[in-house]
């Protein structure tokens, strides 16, 4: 690691977490976005619209030489409210969304997204065994070491603001109306808006604990127990020629480390790097994938491959397996089918229970569909609470008993239009055949989508009469509730579906994916063009095997990436408040419609697999038809 290298808010909770990340983070700069992420731009509206309660507030420039002078000379001045305040001391450094200065009085200013009920005792006391909380008071007790080191002269204090669980917008449009505000003239009605939607904590004395002492729920042991002082002088001498100077071992924080995979985009492979991977036969295959009960008891072991994890004499062959119960493919038997798969014993390539797909219920046409909704802090009409659910885009592949497959879509891509669910609602009932035949969607989500909206429309009865009797008719066979109209593709997948590939959950990218690598395995893979939305893509049998192979990469942007439902709700947010620049709002709303248009070809394929396979003749090495 180079002597100049600096240390930000980031790399230092990175370090606390687990050691080995500060390693990897520092060898992969420039795996970073060359554009500001959008999770981080909606974050940063957060905290303008809570420096709204500030009078002196300012805002320093995006870059963090620039912000570091800035908040140098504003801090000279006997108030201020430094939003995006930049302070240095030694090699390191923190970006506070808000510092304010009153006298000789530092408040760090820290904005968190979980909800809060106002009727908190409206300070944080030490010890803090929420492990959430926790990890907002690392951030500040970081915070405030820089700054002592910096401002010695100062008192410190940390304030944390949250959405408050009973706020209920009382203006329309409080999202863009906090996007357009003017930030040096705001409108008072929308700072008293403010004022009540965020409610905020004391949080000095605890950030005091947690900088003289990390707490163990959230550090790892090299780390847990130190000061942040101690963590932090520790960094500056790691000598990395010593490959793992903390002798950090496979641990739980694993599981959601961006390291653990081997690397996309030439990321570092922890695990090949630094323990035994090499020597594993399914050195991709990690107990974090295996379904079902057993993970906890098999991380105590140290247990942390699936080929390592236990055989249990009931179930150590597909044969016994297959005998442990008779109907509906339970989440157990999958566990163990991934451990005997792990260890080599044989299983079939598929699995498949025809009457557990319950096909016999679909009636052409068949409309595959797939919604996507964001939740935010601010909401977007008046009445709504913060993260009510915004629907925003939906796309529908319709396949008629003929074989025509017919792709509809809608996205409210309109920064100035408001809230959306009626033009959703239109849009949706406009396509074509919607209320013959049967909705097919991957998991409860639309059909609570529909119900959701349906209720929303039952609140204003009044003004929504036909549009009730609309929903209804989307969602109700002839006769009324109880005979839904739709059918959930997932629970297909789960009572009746297995094959060989299948190494991690029945999610639909991950199913989706052994479906694939399955079919280059049997040579049926379908190598001709895909049209998704405005894009061809050819699928590629000798990529099948990689581990991060990913279909959805293949739709993308050279810059920009929409790849999964969380950006896409945070793209979406930030076109709805304006954020995007010119060129970002001709090519975002295009990555939008890809990806969901990709979700409801996805349940095309799927469906025709499933179809295909069941209607194949059993093959008792091959496919086990039950
Ligand atoms: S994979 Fe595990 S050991 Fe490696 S950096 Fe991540 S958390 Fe640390």
């Amino acid at each position: 690691m180079s002597a100049d290298m600096k240390y930000n808010d980031s790399l230092f909770l990175s370090c606390v977490s687990c050691p080995l990340k500060l390693y990897h983070l520092s060898h992969n700069r420039s795996e970073r976005k060359p554009y500001l992420p959008f999770k981080q731009r909606n974050k940063l509206q957060l905290r303008d619209a809570v420096a709204l309660r500030y009078k002196e507030r300012k805002f320093t420039s995006d870059s963090v030489p620039e912000a570091a002078s800035e908040t140098e000379l504003w801090l000279q001045s006997e108030q201020a409210a430094i939003c995006g305040a930049v302070v240095k001391a030694g090699r390191f450094f923190t970006r506070i969304p808000i510092l304010l200065k009153a006298g000789d009085e530092l408040t760090v200013i820290q904005i968190h997204g979980r909800l809060m009920k106002r009727s908190h005792s409206g300070v944080i006391n030490p010890p803090v065994y929420s492990r959430s909380t926790a990890g907002y008071l690392l951030k500040a007790a970081y915070r405030m070491e820089v700054l002592k080191r910096a401002y010695p002269d100062y008192r410190l204090k940390v304030e944390l603001f949250f959405p408050d669980k009973r706020y209920r917008s009382s203006l329309d449009r409080l999202l863009q109306q906090v996007a357009n505000a003017n930030l040096a003239r705001p409108h008072a009605d929308l700072c008293e808006e403010i004022e009540k939607l965020f409610t905020s904590i004391e949080a000095t004395k605890a950030a005091n604990a947690v900088n003289g002492e990390l707490p163990e729920n959230i550090s790892h042991r090299a780390s847990a127990g130190l000061s942040v002082s101690e963590v932090m002088n520790r960094i500056e001498t790691i000598d990395w020629s010593k490959r793992n100077p903390f002798d950090v071992q496979i641990h739980r924080e694993c599981k959601n480390c961006e390291f653990r995979q081997p690397g996309a985009n030439n990321k570092s492979d922890c695990w090949s790097q630094f323990f035994s991977r090499n020597a594993k036969r399914f050195p991709d295959h990690h107990i974090f994938e295996l379904i079902g009960h057993g993970n906890d008891e098999d991380i105590e072991r140290g247990i942390y491959y699936q080929e390592d994890s236990l055989i249990s004499e009931y179930s150590n062959s597909f044969e016994r397996v297959k005998k442990l119960t008779r109907g509906p493919i339970t989440i157990q038997q999958r566990r163990d089918l991934q451990i005997l798969a792990a260890n080599e014993k044989r299983v079939p390539e598929v699995w498949i229970k025809p009457d557990e797909l319950r096909f016999e219920k679909l009636q052409f046409p068949l409309h595959f569909i797939d919604f996507e909704a964001a939740t935010y802090a601010l909401p977007m009409n008046r009445g709504s609470r913060p993260y009510n659910q915004i629907y925003f885009q939906f796309s529908c592949h319709t396949l008629y008993e003929d074989g025509t497959l017919r792709h509809s879509e809608w996205l409210d891509d309109d920064p100035k239009r408001g809230y959306p669910h009626i033009e959703f609602i239109e849009k949706f009932s406009a396509i074509e055949s919607i209320f013959e035949g049967t909705l097919i969607q991957y998991s409860p989500f639309e059909s609570q989508a529909l119900h959701k909206l349906l209720a929303e429309l039952q609140r204003n009865s009044m003004l929504y009469e036909e549009k009730i009797l609309t929903m209804k008719k989307l969602l109700y066979r002839e006769g009324g509730p109880g005979l839904l109209r739709i059918f959930d593709l997932s629970r297909a997948v789960r009572d009746g579906y297995y094959n060989q590939f299948m190494s991690a959950g029945i999610g639909l990218k991950h199913v989706m994916r052994s479906v694939m690598q399955l079919q280059c395995h049997r040579d049926e893979l379908n190598t001709n063009e895909l049209q998704v939305y405005d894009k061809k893509i050819g699928l590629t049998p000798d990529r099948m095997h990689e581990v991060n192979y990913n279909i959805y990469t293949l739709l993308q942007h050279p810059e920009y990436s929409v790849e999964d439902g969380a950006e896409a709700m945070d793209a979406y947010i930030s076109l709805k408040s304006n954020l995007l620049s010119p060129r970002e709002s001709e090519i975002i709303p295009t990555l939008l419609r890809r990806y969901c248009a990709m979700d409801s070809y996805a349940l095309v394929l799927l469906y025709k697999h499933l179809r295909y396979l069941s209607e194949q003749n059993a093959d008792k090495y091959r496919v086990i038809i039950d």
